[in-house]
């Protein structure tokens, strides 16, 4: 652009009548590009956008079904108080009524299965038995398989299973490097899991050629350095395979439980990391905006459950194993907390928000928890929930530039 087009772009943005001052190649450029709009296509965005998400929400094209046979778990990790966590299984009533009620879910055509816990390889005999049912006793098509495990119990019958009906993911948490993590997540026993984990990362990246281990490292403000450290040392042991290694940001509530305690990261700090790991290639995301089409994750879509081990069904990964957020049951197809379900599914939207609705970063925001929109909304949480990277200050700018400097070489 050259300085005298900058000059009258500058003057169009304090008065926007002076647009009659461009040339008409220059305006035809600049609605071809949506960097000029007419007065109401932010309206018209908006009810396109609400629709998008509805269609997304309501679609009954993909049945998305979590799975948690136990809610068991072979570790004692220091911030998991266990007061929801019985240690309860499932039994082969509950296995048949899963496949009933996938067979009821006539309009779906794809199925979507993760295996969560408690730590679901404490009951891989579950596992194994409704993946033989799954496969021989409903016809939707199998297109995601995911595993959410702490990552301690791979064995050879894990692997043959997972080699018969292979994974997409297997998520693995690490609460930061090894002593850190050796301290927080140890066995029952008390002893630690960090090697063992990393040995068993190794064996499935090895033993599988298509499934992805994602790792997250779990981080606040006081161990940040911990992601860069364990990111590194994975990559440079596994570089090539199909390994993912994020941050994972802990929410660690005040006393009161109705804001995030100065100990978690706040946006700003978030923000900043994100940044540097893309600009430093250790997460593989652009650094331009993205356009966001849904901002749905299991809790708000219709057609996705999480089972537990005794039929119950819950909307939300944080309530698993808290009877009070139970919304139904497999068992006879039943609703049994309507106003839950609706607060997630339809209450949490962000066309309710009139910030969003007025929000500059809406079109690039990806979303935000409903679990924690339904605790300011409801519980006098005061949860900053804005997770968008760019709308932390100057941090747009920042990206754009450094999107174009990479891109100008
Ligand atoms: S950045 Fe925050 S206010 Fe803006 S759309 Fe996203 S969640 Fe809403
Ligand atoms: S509401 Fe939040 S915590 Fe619950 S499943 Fe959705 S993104 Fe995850």
């Amino acid at each position: 652009m050259n300085v005298n087009l900058y000059e009258q772009l500058q003057a169009c943005i304090a008065d926007s009548d002076n647009i009659n001052n461009l040339d008409d190649e220059t305006v035809d450029f600049l609605y071809k590009k949506k960097i000029i709009v007419e007065k109401d296509k932010d309206d018209l965005f908006l009810l396109n956008y609400q629709y998008e998400t509805d269609r997304s929400t309501y679609s009954k094209n993909v049945l998305g079904l979590t799975i948690a046979p136990t809610l068991a778990c072979n570790f004692s990790c220091s911030y998991c108080f266990e007061e929801h966590k019985r240690k309860i299984s499932m039994d082969e009533r509950t296995e048949n009524a899963i496949i009933s009620f996938i067979n009821n879910h006539q309009e779906s055509r794809e199925l979507h299965l993760n295996w969560y816990g408690g730590e679901p390889l404490l009951a891989i005999g579950t596992i194994e038995r409704l993946l033989d049912k799954i496969t021989n006793g409903t016809t939707l098509k199998f297109t995601k398989h995911n595993l959410i495990t702490n990552g301690f119990l791979v064995n050879d019958r894990v692997i043959s299973l997972f080699k018969k009906y292979p994974l997409n993911v297997v998520q693995i948490t690490l609460d930061g490097k090894r002593e850190r993590h050796n301290l927080i997540r140890k066995t029952k026993a008390d002893l630690p899991t960090y090697d063992k984990i990393i040995d068993n990362i190794n064996r499935l990246l090895n033993e599988f050629d298509n499934t992805c281990v994602h790792v997250r490292v779990n981080i606040e403000k006081s161990n940040v350095g911990d992601y860069y450290e364990v990111a590194n040392e994975l990559r440079k042991m596994y570089d090539g395979k199909r390994l993912v290694v994020y941050p994972g940001f802990l929410r660690i509530d005040n006393e009161e439980k109705t804001a995030y305690s100065c100990r978690s990261m706040d946006r700003k700090d978030i923000a900043e990391l994100m940044f540097d790991a893309v600009n430093k290639k250790v997460i593989n995301e652009s650094l331009y905006p993205q356009l966001f089409c849904s901002k749905t994750c299991a809790a708000t879509r219709q057609c996705a459950y999480i089972v537990g081990p005794e039929g119950e069904v819950y909307k939300c990964w944080n309530d698993v194993g808290n009877p009070e957020r139970v919304v139904g049951t497999i068992h006879g197809n039943k609703i049994i907390n309507r106003t839950l379900l609706n607060k997630y599914i339809v209450g949490s939207k962000w066309y309710h928000d009139e910030a969003c609705r007025k929000c500059f970063f809406l079109p690039i925001c990806n979303g935000t928890c409903a679990w924690y929109v339904l605790r300011n909304k409801y519980e006098n949480g005061k949860y900053d929930l804005c997770t968008c990277m760019q709308k932390s200050p100057g941090m747009l700018e920042k990206c754009l530039e450094t999107y174009y400097e990479m891109n100008a070489e």
